[in-house]
């Protein structure tokens, strides 16, 4: 057995100041059991706690280190923008830069802003929708997470959907009341949605491929029909892509599936790990954000020069080395093929589902195509195996509803590692 003794320790200091000792709630242990190691150190694949385990990581800090940890060129911008100054409140040249890089991605992304969290492209995102077509209704789905916005609080993944709670405590019903949220991969729920509310819904906002239940795949054609339903309606698609962009391929999950919507969210891997939102579509639409038009949206650390340094930096890599994608799609391929063998080898009932380097293993017979399906999972033994990994220094999301992620550092000896632990974590859980 690894000891966490001080990561014990860190934990109940954290506690002391810190609501759960965590600043956002995934990161808590409390679905899987057992103690979160406190992270001091990361290296392309690997990660080293506190009381100097070593783990191979899974998580990427949910998303973002598609490139490992400390990448040199990430890490090396970083220094040189901080010399230069932490931060201004003006504009600097670094921020058109990006927005030209992300666009050279998502051509559909007419005009870009640049804001410092997910939770803010996506809440503006929907404000932005609301002001374009006059209209006040939004729909989303089930298992879906857009960030912590009041309106999007309904039905929603991720750390929602592990903890089992509906929506938040402090959300008034009146705020809430023109969230629509429908099934996801159920087209005859979204058009009874429009029958229902002719003229009335603004925008349809969905995760093109879904993190935030466990990976689940859009059925074949949902997209497409989803971006056809929007138009016929007079409605926006809004994709967001803040855990799918740069991730499913350069240009997303829109270029993966041939889709353009009317706006995108961006998150993630486009601050290299530092904290950068965006969102950004149609010029038309676009123009209505102050100070062109009279849709309000600002932010003091917008736009910031390290994130901005560290953003091109990630996405400039990417960009220029497009073959990452090849090898993501090969290594998580045989990683999540090799660890379903071992399962079923194993007698333990599960559903592999896999997108590019985002997956999750369901422990339950599936298919797992929605919220619904997904929630029939045994959680428990997920926590098992959870457990079982973790203690054999594979480090995976602490959630059965979260994806877990493959970055361009992990070798195929990383892989072959991963499921040779998967191997004893399923003989240990069977004995
Ligand atoms: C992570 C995530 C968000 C929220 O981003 P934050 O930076 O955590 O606020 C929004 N949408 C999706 C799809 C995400 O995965």
């Amino acid at each position: 057995m690894r000891t966490l003794t001080e990561s014990r320790r860190l934990q109940a200091r954290a506690e002391a100041f810190i609501p759960g000792g965590v600043n956002s709630p995934v990161r808590a242990f409390r679905s899987v059991g057992g103690d979160a190691p406190f992270l001091v150190r990361g290296s392309g694949s690997r990660l080293w706690d506190a009381d100097g385990n070593e783990y191979l990581d899974y998580v990427g800090s949910w998303g973002p280190l598609i490139l490992g940890h400390a990448f040199p060129p990430v890490v090396e911008a970083i220094t040189r923008a901080a010399q230069n100054g932490t931060s201004f409140g003006a504009s600097t040249p670094s921020e058109a830069d990006l927005a030209e890089l992300v666009q050279s991605a998502f051509p559909a992304a007419e005009k870009i802003r640049f804001v410092s969290s997910g939770t803010e492209a996506t809440m503006t995102a929907i404000r932005l929708a609301r002001a374009f077509t006059n209209r006040k209704y939004i729909i989303k789905f089930e298992g879906c997470y857009h960030g912590h916005a009041d309106a999007l609080l309904v039905k929603a993944g991720s750390g929602v959907a592990t903890l089992g709670i509906p929506g938040s405590a402090g959300v008034p019903e009146e705020v809430v009341q023109f969230t629509l949220a429908l099934p996801y991969n159920d087209i005859a729920a979204v058009e009874q949605a429009f029958a229902n509310f002719p003229g009335q819904i603004a925008a349809i906002i969905l995760e093109p491929v879904v993190g935030n239940m466990g990976l689940v795949p859009p059925g074949h054609g949902y997209l497409q029909a989803l971006r056809d339903l929007t138009t016929r309606n007079g409605a926006l698609l809004i994709i967001d892509e803040v855990m799918t962009g740069f991730r499913l391929a350069f240009g997303g999950a829109q270029e993966l599936y041939g889709i353009r919507p009317d706006l995108t969210t961006l998150g993630k891997i486009i601050g290299g790990g530092l904290p950068v939102g965006a969102y950004g579509g149609r010029a038309d639409i676009m123009n209505l954000v102050a100070p062109l038009g009279p849709m309000y949206q600002a932010g003091t650390l917008s736009g910031n020069p390290l994130a901005m340094a560290a953003g091109i930096a990630a996405v400039t890599h990417l960009k220029e080395h497009p073959e990452i994608y090849k090898h993501l799609e090969a290594n998580s391929t045989a990683l999540v093929q090799g660890i379903a063998i071992e399962a079923h080898h194993a007698g333990i009932t599960m559903t592999a589902n896999r997108v590019g380097s985002m997956f999750t293993w369901f422990f339950c017979p599936g298919p797992v195509t929605d919220w619904d399906s997904a929630a029939k999972a045994d959680t428990a033994a997920f926590g098992r195996f959870h457990r079982a990994m973790l203690d054999r220094g594979i480090y995976l999301p602490p959630s059965q509803f979260e994806a877990a992620f493959l970055s361009a550092a992990h070798t195929e000896s990383d892989i072959g590692h991963t499921i040779a632990a998967a191997k004893e974590a399923f003989a240990a859980a069977a004995g």
